[in-house]
């Protein structure tokens, strides 16, 4: 059974008595280093010179300096700078100031996984990852709530890491929602399946696979667009209240019917076959090594998928009818 931890259980007397750095100033950046101030913690925003981040911290509130400056003056060091920027960014500005009994946090293990990042033993490294996107986590530790974090130790080299990770979770309203214990290897890998797979990845595919079908049988694509695409969301709102059970509760009988007898066979044997090979590629570390080189090579894949897709008709009739809907926001 996994270790779930509450308020009660995390002390954020530990985490006021450090000075954070909060590396990166994106999604989760600004959630975290907003939060922990708002809990009375000492934080300072590292960004680089002339990145576009640096005016929206310094708007906030927030002391800004560059990530060599912030690794100095801090003991606790989260980095929320892009994964594939994170192996340079500790070879330049993290490992030349890092001391010993510094703590270096994450908030998703793939570099220390793949030892992509090599942390001197004299630091505890740890992670503090919602299972939200950040602006969610900024939201909800505005609203007196939180969103859910899974928190790991990699290496305890103060004895009491885990209880600092707790104490940093807590400043960002984690363990109002709960906080699980994982290792870096589990939250890694199956955060990479997780979006590859199911969330990600599989949901895209499904969904232009089922557009698809429709519109090559000659079916109107803005009735495609409303079947395979927009109604998706009041489907998976159904799931995230109370699972597969409510969600066919407030379906027809029909459309339950057709769930049990035709969903196995889109999403067949094959098709978990293809999902273990997927995770085998993650566990060996092919998946991240080969992200490495395409990102490294400039991203010409990336690219090519992205412009492929944003050009498909089911994105194009999607945002013609989303903007005849004013209430569906399309703000980023
Ligand atoms: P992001 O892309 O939203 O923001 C990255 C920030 O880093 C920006 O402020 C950018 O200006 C800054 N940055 C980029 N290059 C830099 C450099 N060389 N030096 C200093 N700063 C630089 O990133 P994100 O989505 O918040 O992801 C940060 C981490 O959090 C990642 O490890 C990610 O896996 C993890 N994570 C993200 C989410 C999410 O909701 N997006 C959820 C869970 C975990
Ligand atoms: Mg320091
Ligand atoms: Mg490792
Ligand atoms: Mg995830
Ligand atoms: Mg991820
Ligand atoms: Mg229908």
């Amino acid at each position: 059974m996994a270790e779930l931890f509450y308020d009660d259980d995390a002390d954020l007397s530990i985490i006021q008595g450090r000075k954070v750095a909060v590396l990166g100033y994106g999604s989760q950046g600004h959630a975290h280093a907003l939060s922990l101030r708002d809990s009375g913690v000492d934080v300072r925003v590292g960004l680089h010179e002339g990145s576009k981040s640096r005016a929206k911290a310094e708007e906030q509130g927030l002391r800004v300096t560059t990530p060599a400056e912030a690794v100095k003056e801090a003991t606790v060091i989260m980095v929320l700078v892009p994964d594939p920027v994170q192996a340079k960014v500790y070879e330049e500005s993290i490992a030349p100031n890092l001391k010993d009994g510094d703590a270096l946090f994450f908030g998703h293990g793939l570099n220390i996984r793949y030892d992509f990042i090599k942390p001197p033993s004299s630091v505890d490294v740890c992670m503090v990852a919602p299972k939200g996107p950040g602006h969610l986590v900024r939201r909800q530790y505005e609203e007196g709530r939180g969103v859910p974090c899974i928190a790991a130790v990699e290496q305890d080299a103060s004895g009491s890491a885990f209880a600092l990770a707790l104490s940093y979770a807590k400043g960002i309203g984690g363990t109002r929602a709960g906080v699980i214990k994982t290792t870096f290897t589990e939250e890694t890998e199956t955060d990479l399946f997780g979006e590859q797979a199911v969330l990600c990845g599989g949901t895209s595919a499904l969904v232009k696979a089922g557009f698809e079908t429709l519109v090559e049988a000659g079916y109107q694509p803005e009735i495609a667009y409303f079947e395979c695409l927009h109604e998706l969301k009041l489907i998976v709102d159904l799931m995230y209240e109370g699972g597969l059970e409510k969600m066919r509760w407030s379906i027809s009988e029909t459309a339950e019917w057709g769930d049990y007898t035709s969903g196995p066979r889109v999403v067949n044997d094959q098709t978990k076959a293809e999902m273990k090979k997927l995770l085998g590629e993650i566990q060996d570390g092919s998946f991240a090594n080969n992200w490495m080189a395409e990102y490294n090579a400039g991203l010409p894949k990336y690219n090519e998928y992205k412009k492929a897709d944003q050009d498909h008709l089911l994105e194009t009739t999607g945002k013609k009818l989303r903007g005849l809907m004013s209430w569906v926001d399309e703000d980023k």
